[in-house]
């Protein structure tokens, strides 16, 4: 289930990058991801831990990722991780709202 629909987004060619050395491979991001951009891999760095792979082709630049993962480690470049925050704060809210449970005011992550 993705939690933003991703018509929701503007297009756009900014794609998400990552930092490798700060990702955990939680796969928070993967699960939020609206269009299945991401992918939990093997880290060739550090030999039993996962990490994540960007399919550049299927992202659409949205930084529903970067509001998202715990680490800072994937981010949308020009963007602030606050801006992002709140635009994944207010769509699950919306969420929150369709299905008739209040929200607090804080965000999740
Ligand atoms: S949410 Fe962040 S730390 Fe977790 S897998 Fe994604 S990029 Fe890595
Ligand atoms: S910016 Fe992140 S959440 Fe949005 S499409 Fe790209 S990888 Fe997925």
């Amino acid at each position: 289930m993705f939690v933003v629909n991703e018509k929701e987004f503007p297009d756009s060619r900014v794609v998400a990058h990552l930092d490798r050395d700060r990702c955990d491979g939680c796969a928070i991001c993967v699960d939020i991801c609206p269009t299945g951009a991401l992918e939990l891999v093997n880290n060739k760095k550090r030999p039993g831990k996962k990490v994540i792979f960007i399919q550049a082709k299927k992202c659409h630049g949205c930084g529903v990722c970067e509001g998202a993962c715990p680490k800072e480690a994937i981010f949308i470049p020009g963007l602030s991780i606050s801006e992002l925050r709140s635009y994944v704060h207010k769509a699950i809210a919306e969420i929150y709202q369709e299905v008739g449970i209040g929200v607090c005011g804080q965000t999740p992550f």
